[in-house]
C-alpha cells in the first residue's frame, strides 16, 4: 500500500475517535485458517478515565456501558479500514473488538488475538495482567484487528513487557487468577493468567452487571497510562523509567 494511503487511512481512523493506529505483520501469530492474511492494522481506543477511574471494588454499570459503546466503535472502525482496503483492490478480514468462540480449543480465546497483532506492530505489551499495555495508555484501552493481504509498512518492532517487579494488578485482582509473571513472547497465556478463574469470579461476583461479563479491577489498577503517571505527552523511551515510575506508585 502507498504512504498516501496509509496516512488516509490513519487520519480517518483517529476522526473515528480511535487515539492509535498500528501495522504489522503476523505470519507467525495468525491462524491456519486464516493464513492468506499476511498483515494486520491494530486499531485501538482509550477508554474513559472519568468511568474507570470511578470502579473501586467493583466494575460499575457506567463501565459495563462504555465496554459495549467501545466495543461497537471498534467494530464500526474495523469495517471502515475493511472498506478502504477493499477500494485499493485488498481483501480484508475483520476481528470483532469482543467476541468469545468455542470452536479453537479454548474457550476465552477468539478468532485472532488483538494483542499478537497490537505488540508486533509495537504499539505496547503484554502486562502480568494478560491484558495490552500500551506505554501511553495503558491498559485503558479496547482493540479490534482488520487482518489483510495488503503490503502495510511495518516498521516498528514488537515491545518486550515494561512491567518491571510492578504487581498492582496482582494485588487487585480479587481471584487470583493473575499468576505475578512477566509476560515473555512465545509464552503461553496460561503461564502468566488463569482466565477460567477469571472468569468464574466475574460471574459470581458480578453478574447482576451485564451478567458477569467485565470486571476491569487489574486495568483501573495498572498505573501506566492513568492519570499522574504521565500526561500522555511522551511516551517513556525504557524499562528503567518505567521502572522507577512503577516503584514509586507501588510503595504509595
Ligand atoms: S478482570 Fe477482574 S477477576 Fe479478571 S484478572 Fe482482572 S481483576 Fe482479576
Ligand atoms: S499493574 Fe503493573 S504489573 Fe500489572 S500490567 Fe500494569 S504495569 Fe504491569
Amino acid at each position: 500500500m502507498t504512504d498516501s494511503f496509509v496516512e488516509k487511512l490513519r487520519e480517518r481512523l483517529l476522526f473515528e475517535g480511535l487515539c492509535d493506529v498500528g501495522f504489522s505483520r503476523i505470519e507467525d501469530t495468525v491462524p491456519p485458517d486464516l493464513a492468506q492474511y499476511n498483515y494486520a492494522v491494530t486499531l485501538v481506543y482509550r477508554l474513559s478515565d472519568a468511568v474507570v477511574d470511578e470502579m473501586e471494588s467493583s466494575p460499575t454499570y457506567a463501565y459495563f456501558q462504555h465496554y459495549r459503546a467501545a466495543n461497537a466503535l471498534m467494530d464500526r472502525c474495523a469495517l471502515i479500514t475493511c472498506e478502504m482496503l477493499r477500494r485499493e483492490g485488498a481483501a480484508a478480514y475483520p476481528i470483532a473488538a469482543s467476541q468469545s468462540v468455542h470452536d479453537r480449543g479454548d474457550k476465552y480465546t477468539g478468532i485472532y488475538q488483538h494483542k499478537s497483532a497490537a505488540v508486533a506492530a509495537g504499539l505496547g505489551w503484554i502486562g502480568k495482567s494478560a491484558l495490552f499495555v500500551s506505554p501511553r495508555h495503558g491498559p485503558r484501552v479496547r482493540l479490534a484487528t482488520v487482518l489483510t493481504d495488503a503490503e502495510l509498512p511495518c516498521d516498528a518492532g514488537p515491545m518486550e513487557s515494561r512491567c518491571g517487579e510492578c504487581t498492582l494488578c496482582v494485588k487487585a485482582c480479587p481471584s487470583g487468577a493473575i499468576l505475578g509473571r512477566n509476560y515473555v513472547r512465545g509464552m503461553a497465556r496460561e503461564e502468566i493468567f488463569d482466565a477460567e478463574k477469571c472468569s468464574r469470579h466475574m460471574k459470581q461476583a458480578f453478574g447482576h452487571i451485564g451478567r458477569g461479563a467485565v470486571c476491569g479491577l487489574c486495568m483501573k489498577a495498572c498505573p501506566v497510562g492513568s492519570a499522574g503517571f504521565f500526561n500522555a505527552k511522551i511516551p517513556p523511551k525504557d524499562a528503567d523509567y518505567m521502572n522507577e515510575r512503577i516503584g514509586d506508585k507501588d510503595e504509595e
